[in-house]
């Protein structure tokens, strides 16, 4: 039976936008956290933010159409350094824009108020929601892709610290001194636990001689190495991609041990992806974390895979666009 425990005081769906450097989702979300619609396009970044902007533009005036409903609320996830007070991009660094007010410029293309958040966090908050920890009280999200995205989402809010800028889990240090960074600084975690990590260090290894099925599978160029393939290659025993993958893991297990120090939380979850080596990174993830923390800490602890993966950032980011415009979510649950 499913009771609901809060009745939003709107019925339209919600726009949710996940902009990445790559490509941008746009979906259509329920006040419920039902996905009516979703679908992606290339970013196309190289063409500029009003290029950009006008195509999501477009995106959504089809989804309006086709879904015959009134819409007039988005939300949108993006990397950052960004302001969600003033809805402005500081930085991003992967599509090369500065200073870019783009909740602004996305409600000029809309016609109706947008929101803006950090795209980790919304998709943290869309697992708190609908996903794999729905009724969670402290949840942590790490998002394991080009870089490492993070979230906290504390008694069902986003941990946004001072400046917007908490949860930068990619970035925590977990080597002193070592390999650099895109950030400037070295050792930050993104460059040994991220998808695009584990697919350099495969390539670099395979490049020095290592014998391992990547070679054949990329034809001997060990630039076309992908996350894929080394987690493909280690699920069929590969010793090489194998090791990459458990190299990962280990310096993963000691910034998740790190995390769950700080912040005692009930729900770990994983996405990206790296989460797409399945048993090969939770098992020895799971027993990793629980040597290096205290067993209280472990027993109220869940480490997950993603169950929305990559429509969590689209139902958070309109979720969050609901509880800050002050329609707030509905929330079910099973009664
Ligand atoms: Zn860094």
């Amino acid at each position: 039976m499913e009771e609901n425990m809060t009745s939003s005081s709107r019925n339209e769906p919600v726009v949710g936008i996940d902009l990445g450097g790559t490509s941008v989702a746009v979906g259509l979300v329920t006040p419920a956290g039902g996905l009516l619609e979703c679908g992606e396009f290339p970013t196309e970044a190289g063409r500029g933010p009003e290029h950009v902007v006008q195509n999501i533009g477009r995106r959504v005036r089809s989804i309006a159409k086709s879904s015959d409903v009134p819409i007039s609320l988005a939300g949108i996830g993006a990397p950052g350094p960004l302001d969600t007070a003033t809805g402005m991009i500081v930085e991003m660094p992967n599509l090369g824009w500065r200073n870019l007010p783009l909740r602004e410029m996305l409600h000029r293309e809309l016609g109706f108020p947008v929101f803006l958040e950090n795209d980790a966090n919304a998709a943290a908050y869309g697992e708190f929601w609908v996903g794999a920890g729905a009724g969670s009280r402290c949840l942590v999200g790490l998002t394991l892709g080009t870089g490492v995205g993070g979230g906290i989402v504390i008694g069902g809010e986003v941990f946004r610290g001072v400046s917007d800028a908490a949860a930068e889990f990619g970035h925590m240090i977990v080597e002193i001194g070592g390999r650099r960074c895109g950030c400037g600084k070295s050792g930050c975690l993104e460059q040994y636990a991220s998808a695009a990590a584990v697919a350099r260090r495969a390539a670099e290894l395979v490049a020095a001689g290592g014998s391992s099925l990547l070679a054949d599978l990329t034809g001997g160029d060990v630039s076309l190495v992908t996350s894929e393939m080394v987690c493909r290659a280690a699920g069929e025993g590969d010793c090489l991609a194998g090791r990459v993958i458990a190299e990962a893991v280990s310096t993963l297990a000691v910034a998740v041990s790190n995390i769950v120090n700080a912040l005692n939380p009930d729900t770990v979850v994983i996405g990206g992806g790296l989460a797409g080596a399945g048993d090969l990174l939770f098992g020895p993830l799971r027993a990793q974390v629980a040597d290096l923390t205290f067993e209280v800490q472990c027993r109220a602890m869940h480490i997950v895979p993603t169950a929305l993966g990559r429509c969590a950032g689209v139902i958070g980011s309109a979720g969050l666009a609901l509880v800050r415009s002050g329609a707030g979510i509905g929330v079910t649950r099973e009664g």
